[in-house]
Formats: C-alpha cells, structure tokens, sequence
C-alpha cells in the first residue's frame, strides 16, 4: 500500500525560488510523486509515496519554521496516483487573483463535529461549495450552492453578482480547506459577519465524520479522480454523458484537441473509445483507448505518438504544450 497526503501552510517564505530548490531535492532524494506549488505565501502539496517515504517528507516540512503545524490528510491507496513530481514556483499557492488576502483573517474554523452540528441543527445558514462545477458536479453537501464555474478565481465575480443577505450565517467548504482560506476573507472583507468554514475540508469531514450529509463523491487532483466520502452511501449523483446510466467516474476525451473532461459509465468509455463525441472519435489527434486506464487522466502527450507523427504535427503539438492542463491541487 502508499500513502496519499494532501496539504497546506500559509506562511510567509522568503525567497519561493530557493525554498523550492531545497524542496524539490529533498522530494527526489526521498522518492516521492506529486505536485506541490510554493511561493511567497506559503506551501500547497499533494503528494504519495510509502509510509516511510511520506512519514519522512512530513517531518521534513514540519522541521521549516513556520511550518511546524502544517496538518497532512492523508489516505492509502494500492498505488501511486502520480506520475511523478512537479515542485515549483507559483505566484499563488492557491490561485484567487485577487491581491492583499491573508488568510489571517479568514472565517471561523469549524471542525469536522461542529460542522454536522450546524448542519444538524435546524438554524438558519447559506452554505457555498468552494469548489470548480465539475468538482460539484459529482459530489457535495447536501443544500450547498453549487456555482457554476470553471475556476477558483471566478469566484469574485460570482460573489459580487450573488444575493446573499450581509447578516445571514455563511458555511463554506472546499476538498482540503485551502481555498476558503482564501474566499472567507474576501466574503468578510465584503462585509458578510458569520463566515465559517469547514477545517480540513471535505476530506477530514469524510475521515472524522464519516461523511455524513455529503451526496456522492469528492473529485480529487490525483490518478483516482474521485474518493468515496460516506461509506453508508456511494451511489452516484450524476450521469454518464454517453448513456445516461448513473455514473461519477470521469474520462477525459481522448481527442487532444478536446480533452473535454466528463462524467462517463464504463460501457460510455468502451462505445465511445474514451471520447466525448463521434466527431472526437475521428480525430487524429486522438490518443489510443485503453481500458484498462480508461478513468486515469492521460500523461503528455508524446507517450501516445510516433516520430512520424511528431513530425507531420509539429505547430499543433506546441500548442497543445502551452494548453495542457495544468491541474490545481485543492
Ligand atoms: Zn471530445
């Protein structure tokens, strides 16, 4: 078995550029995949390795001044969900776009058991889902506004557009926490009193609480997509977007020009060869199916083309370089 850890610390780190450095190294010389992100505010990771190895990294982060409180959750898994690791620099560590959010001043942190508590109490509250649409889409609170968006940083504009009363009780949550570390303190600087949210996110609620009042799954920015949340209940709350089965297992669409990422059955991925439509399905651009993987996000793109085909294709492959994805963490 590995461990999966997913983490974060604001804290103010001097110089990102040799911090990152030393990081890296030290990842490396331990054997570790996975993304972690550092810049001037602090650390956001997600990691896996073997419990000696995440054991090891753990003390590592936790020996940075500043650092020692840095809480990990952490899960097992029967494999390693990354292909390898990618440590850098970035302007944020958690991309908000919006300058001058400490998180400092962020909400009230509700622990996992005063969380239900609010939820089971009957009192008044707006809870908003901190998370990307197809996050939601596969998994939430139960009663959560779910926004529509594509991106953390669309937040803002969806906030200066919501009708939500200055007075009313706000609840937030997001996957690990980090993301309402920063949105709480834009909702108080906007004048909202009551802004609590969900420490640890959803994954310390579905390992303290056991994931009560949460509908579906928790989308996760590693190999497995997706993790179970309430173990009493793991039927699916979307459908697949090629027979309409009941599914929450996403496939990216195969088709490089695409990379639609949807929610896709395993009967869809096998008819549809992992693509989204018939029109990506004739593309030459489409990776080869396996379906074996079918549910894992593909690696770069020149582990499924030839020489020959990089050659013939060469100002589309820079392109399709530039538009990768290049996943968030959290
Ligand atoms: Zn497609």
């Amino acid at each position: 078995m590995f461990e999966v850890i997913l983490y974060y610390q604001f804290h103010p780190i001097e110089s990102p550029e040799e911090f990152c450095k030393a990081h890296k190294r030290k990842c490396k010389e331990l054997g570790l995949k996975g993304r972690i992100y550092i810049s001037s505010e602090g650390l956001n990771g997600t990691a896996s390795g073997t419990s000696e190895q995440i054991e090891a990294y753990k003390n590592f982060v936790w020996s940075h001044q500043g650092f020692e409180n840095t809480e990990f959750k952490q899960e097992s898994y029967h494999e390693v969900p990354f292909a390898k690791l990618i440590c850098k620099v970035r302007q944020e560590i958690v991309a908000l776009h919006v300058d001058g959010v400490d998180p400092k001043y962020g909400g009230n942190h509700l622990q996992p058991h005063e969380w239900r508590a609010v939820m089971e109490s009957g009192e008044d509250y707006v809870m908003i889902d901190v998370r990307n649409n197809y996050e939601s889409k596969i998994g939430h609170f139960e009663g959560a506004i779910t926004p529509d968006l594509k991106n953390f940083y669309d937040f803002p504009e969806w906030l200066s557009q919501v009708d939500i009363p200055k007075d009313k009780k706000v609840l937030m949550y997001c996957t690990g926490g980090i993301r309402c570390e920063k949105f709480s303190v834009l909702m108080k600087d906007q004048g909202w009193e009551d802004v609590n949210q969900l420490h640890g996110g959803i994954l310390n609620y579905a390992y303290k609480e056991g994931g009560e009042h949460f509908k579906g799954k928790c989308f996760v920015f590693d190999d497995r997509l997706i993790v179970p949340v309430n173990p009493k209940d793991l039927s699916p709350i979307a459908h697949c977007e090629i027979t309409g089965v009941p599914a929450d297992t996403y496939v990216n669409c195969a088709n490089m020009e695409c990379n639609k990422l949807f929610v896709c059955s395993e009967e869809g991925a096998l008819q549809m060869e992992g693509c989204c439509s018939e029109e990506c399905k004739q593309s030459e651009y489409r990776r080869p199916f396996d379906p074996e993987h079918a549910f894992q996000p593909f690696r770069k793109w020149y582990n499924y083309f030839d020489d020959d085909f990089k050659q013939r294709n060469k100002s589309f492959i820079e392109k399709a370089i530039a538009e990768e994805p290049n996943g968030c963490l959290s």
